[in-house]
């Protein structure tokens, strides 16, 4: 576009919304103020010691002992790509399940690689099905990598990593795990389930700045990477390379580090730690049996079983006759709520609620149910005013927050 003589140029103020969608999700003000603290050298010795102190608290969340733990620089992506850019080299056979969006943007990638995927495919909505993982391993003994994703926000799906983990190990495969929207919102245990390669994503349950990928490798996996035939195809996303800057004694220059997204993401990191990793699983679980209680009551019908239901996010089915796009515009431009549509074939039969992060609070949970009340019924849909606030405070009242941790600030 250009610009017209006279166009007035002014600073850009996003507007305040509340952001209940897929992510991102709302920042903390104490994250937002980190974002403004100046840059400097990431050679600087000042630097390093706060890396020295960003790394111990990423391992945390990632419940890990891993020394290469690290943020990369880009989104989410970026570390699905860094996973299997450096895991699979030409010619490899990769399982790669499919259970949704993301899934499907794997194997896409596991293509690009060279990578031969062997897809196990479920619908969407259920979860990764381990028998449908051992048939595919049975079929495929030369198969070394399995890819899945823990939390697939298309749909608000939870699959069972730590069972898939341990058919990887079984069969001396290599697990790599989509963990961006679980990561600090719902239990992952890097370690003890014996997770080889996990990426993450600062913006979604960290309620950090979009923009970083927190990754984690075994020393199994950097050993693989180590051991490949030829070199990694991408010389930015080159493990050996970054682990120049992030592992060893003397650090040595790979890229500008984005320093200002890295002391959100510290503060962040901060946030959660003093809240304690458990604390804040129990409250994602609270909001969302609150939020399921007042979307059941206003008689919307979910995509997820409980069973296998995220809690950080939520699918439920558009009433019929109602115009989904309209609903949410309407949200908007009355509440400056931000809720998700459908992906893929779902795109239009869908809204997912997002409650992740800092979005995850009794006062949004409240919002947003008042909120979808009132557009529903503007749109004609027959609703009881209050039923749905009245069941969102009934499941409150019956889970009440579990003991928090002495010095616990959340
Ligand atoms: C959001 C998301 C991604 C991609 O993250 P971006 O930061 O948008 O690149 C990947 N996997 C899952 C499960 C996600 O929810």
């Amino acid at each position: 576009m250009k610009f017209q003589p006279g166009t007035k140029m002014s600073a850009f103020h996003p507007p305040v919304r509340t952001l209940m969608g897929p992510g991102p999700s709302d920042m903390h003000p104490r994250v937002l103020a980190a974002l403004a603290r100046p840059p400097i050298g990431y050679l600087d010795a000042a630097f390093i010691g706060f890396l020295d102190q960003l790394m111990p608290l990423l391992r945390y969340a990632f419940q890990t002992e891993n020394d290469a733990t690290f943020p990369l620089s880009g989104p989410g992506s970026v570390g699905m790509e860094l996973c299997l850019v450096n895991l699979v080299s030409p010619g490899d056979k990769v399982i790669v399940c499919r259970n949704g969006f993301f899934g499907g943007r794997m194997v896409e990638i596991v293509e690009r690689c060279g990578g031969v995927p062997v897809v196990v495919d479920d619908r969407w909505g259920e979860p990764v099905d381990p028998h449908k993982v051992e048939d595919a391993l049975k079929r495929n003994p030369d198969a070394r990598v399995i890819a899945f994703v823990h939390a697939e926000t298309s749909t608000g799906v939870v699959s069972d990593a730590k069972a898939l983990a341990a058919i990887a190990r079984r069969r001396d495969c290599f697990t790599i795990v989509d963990a961006v929207t679980s990561l600090g919102g719902a239990p992952l245990q890097v370690d003890e389930w014996g997770i080889d390669a996990c990426y993450s994503a600062a913006q979604k349950c960290l309620s950090g700045p979009p923009g970083l990928a927190p990754v984690t490798f075994s020393e199994r996996a950097i050993e693989r990477v180590r051991a490949r035939g030829e070199r990694v195809r991408s010389w930015f996303m080159d493990l050996g390379l970054l682990l120049g800057y992030w592992s060893g004694a003397t650090r040595s220059y790979h890229h500008t580090p984005p320093a200002n997204t890295y002391y959100a993401l510290h503060e962040a990191l901060l946030m959660l730690h003093e809240e304690g990793l458990e604390n804040s699983w129990a409250r994602h679980r609270r909001n969302h049996w609150a939020l399921r209680a007042g979307l059941e009551a206003l008689g919307l019908g979910f995509l997820v079983k409980e069973a296998h239901q995220l809690p950080q996010i939520t699918s439920v089915f558009v009433p019929d006759g109602v115009d989904a796009k309209e609903v949410r515009r309407r949200l908007f431009a009355d509440y400056g709520l931000e809720i998700g549509a459908g992906l893929g074939d779902l795109g239009s039969r869908l809204w997912r609620f997002g409650i992740m992060g800092h979005s995850s609070r009794r006062e949004n949970v409240m919002l947003c149910l008042c909120a979808l009340e009132t557009v529903l019924a503007d749109l004609g849909v027959k609703v009881e005013f209050g039923a749905a606030e009245s069941a969102a405070y009934r499941a409150y009242a019956a889970n009440p927050p579990e003991a928090r941790a002495a010095g616990s600030s959340a």
